[in-house]
């Protein structure tokens, strides 16, 4: 291992941010997890768990001073904090694709505007925004999630460069499906319309059957480390075989193509439809 990093990372109570949170401890690293619930979802004895809303700016700004005031720096900032919204774009509400964006896109841009003043000034550190397949390829009846991820992907390409020249790294890592707690608290938006049921419950379907048999956060972690112990990280790491050949088929197939595999394989093609 490099020398031992301080690393904060949003959302380490659930998934891939405790999964990923603790192999960084595990590996040395000195780790603030945070939570909106950190007492009852905590996991102390390995990292330090603070809590942290990403939606509020007096949340994040007094759980990045804690850190600050604990450990004096933060080498790496993890953003990984999300959910997942899923429905037909047209059930849902303003309100609710205004909250998926809270969480989802704001709430890095809220953790980057807070930690960089502290990274521009010692010109050294590292951003790592955890983004997903739907951040390249959107799915069908998770559109505004996919909608956040694409968000989150311009704005990551941006900082990038941008960041460069003050000697900090910034990464995007694009899991395919995984099997974790967010497939249970997927959010269906509140409106019904009748005439998307039918697809939408066949969509939906295909992506329960392919998070069934997913991958589980460990592969997200193990990339997660390589890229903080890495010197010269690249812009884009995907996990699993099925991010890095959706990424590979987004580039190099024809767009009506990817088109047709992506609506067999969602079922909503007429092939499909005997299926539910
Ligand atoms: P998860 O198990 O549901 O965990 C989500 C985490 O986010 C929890 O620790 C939760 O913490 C935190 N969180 C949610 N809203 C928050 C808020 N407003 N402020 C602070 N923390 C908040 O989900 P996961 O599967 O590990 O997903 C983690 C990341 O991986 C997400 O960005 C997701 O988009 C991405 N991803 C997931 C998959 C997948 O198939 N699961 C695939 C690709 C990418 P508290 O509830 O304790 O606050």
């Amino acid at each position: 291992m490099s020398h031992p990093k301080t690393i904060l990372i949003t959302g380490a109570s659930s998934g891939v941010g405790q999964a990923t949170a603790r192999l960084l401890a595990q590996q040395g690293h000195r780790v603030f997890g945070t939570s909106r619930h950190p007492s009852e979802r905590g996991e102390a004895s390995l990292m330090t768990m603070i809590a942290l809303d990403v939606r509020s700016d007096e949340s994040v700004a007094a759980g990045v001073s804690t850190v600050l005031e604990q450990a004096g720096q933060i080498d790496a900032l993890i953003n990984n904090a999300g959910y997942e919204l899923a429905g037909a774009l047209e059930e849902a509400t303003l309100d609710e694709a205004k909250a998926q964006f809270e969480t989802n896109f704001f709430g890095v841009i809220r953790m980057v505007n807070a930690v960089l003043p502290m990274m521009r000034q010692q010109r050294r550190g590292q951003i790592i925004n955890i983004s997903s397949l739907t951040g390249f390829v959107a799915i069908p009846f998770l559109g505004i999630y996919s909608a956040s991820k694409f968000a989150l992907e311009g704005y990551t390409e941006a900082l990038r460069h941008e960041v460069k020249p003050l000697n900090i790294h910034v990464s995007l890592v694009e899991p395919g499906v995984l099997k974790t707690p967010m497939m249970n608290a997927r959010q269906l938006a509140a409106r019904r319309i009748r005439e998307y049921e039918p697809w939408r419950q066949r969509a939906l379907g295909a992506l329960r059957e392919l998070e069934e048999n997913a991958p589980a956060a460990q592969s997200v972690a193990n990339t997660v480390l390589q890229i903080v112990e890495s010197k010269e990280p690249r812009l884009r790491y995907t996990v699993g075989r099925q991010a890095a050949v959706l990424s590979r088929l987004r580039r190099y197939l024809p767009e009506t193509m990817l088109e047709r595999g992506m609506r067999s394989n969602f079922r909503l093609d007429a092939k499909g439809a005997g299926r539910t």
